[in-house]
């Protein structure tokens, strides 16, 4: 576990800024969930956080250590995105272990690591499967038991259940959450909607425009919104 902080982060491409000065302070085994509307720049900033892109001014810190010009794979961290393709020739247990293969470490211990994520995550008796023969919530299971497997510090998840059926993205609501419940990593959430936002955080940081618009509990926000837009976007009566 460990804190994560965004100082006065700034973000542009090329010429044009799309995050404007970023200031977000996260607890050791918090769930924060970054919410808002599409282009605001939740992904920059996961990618950020992660070191998939540059921090144009401003810093993150990582628990003691500022990350700005960290590679990814010196930052303890693991992602999970929308399209988290699977390895379709490699079974579940192969790809839960595949990180931990690359690093070198010794197929018995991968073993001991992949069987108790899976029990985690319901996938125990398919660990012998591959990719093709599971259903689109297992395979959502199989990404996440990929970054479980790891132990990382922190877990960053860019909108996880996109891609599933409302039915599903239901459940898996419960189960991220009863995970979390489990682990108390770090976590990082972000999503568009705010259904997710209200059920899932601890904490929940809005974006509007490629700025914090508030930052607050569930219930905060809904009973305490700071302006019109958080109260239209997350439904509450202001
Ligand atoms: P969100 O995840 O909230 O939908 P993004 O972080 O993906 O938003 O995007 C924020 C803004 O930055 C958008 O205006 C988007 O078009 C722009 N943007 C994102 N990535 C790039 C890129 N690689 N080059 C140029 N503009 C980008
Ligand atoms: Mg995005």
């Amino acid at each position: 576990m460990a804190t994560v902080t965004f100082k006065d982060v700034r973000k542009a491409f090329g010429t044009v800024e799309v995050l404007h000065g970023v200031s977000i302070d996260i607890e050791e085994g918090e769930f924060v969930v970054l919410v808002g509307p599409s282009g605001c720049g939740k992904s920059t900033l996961l990618r950020m956080l992660a070191g998939l892109e540059h921090v144009s001014a401003g810093e993150i810190w990582i628990g003691d250590r500022v990350v700005n010009q960290l590679p990814p794979k010196e930052r303890d961290i693991a992602m999970v995105f929308q399209n988290y393709a699977l390895y379709p020739h490699i079974t579940v247990a192969e790809n839960m272990g595949f990180s931990l293969s690359l690093k070198g470490v010794k197929k018995a211990e991968i073993a001991e690591r992949v069987r108790p994520a899976a029990e985690i995550l319901g996938l125990s008796h398919l660990l012998d499967r591959y990719p093709r023969q599971l259903s689109g919530g297992q395979r959502q299971r199989v990404a996440m038991g990929r970054a479980i497997v790891r132990e990382p510090q922190v877990f960053l998840f860019d909108e996880p259940l996109s891609n599933l059926d409302a039915k599903l993205r239901v459940s898996m609501r419960s189960e991220m959450k009863n995970l979390h419940q489990r682990l108390k990593t770090t976590t990082v959430y972000v999503t568009h909607d705010q259904i997710e936002a209200m059920t899932m955080a601890d904490k929940i940081v809005v974006m509007h425009d490629g700025r914090v618009a508030q930052v607050g509990t569930p219930l905060d926000l809904y009973d305490k919104p700071d302006n019109l837009f958080v109260a239209g976007f997350i439904g509450s009566p202001a």
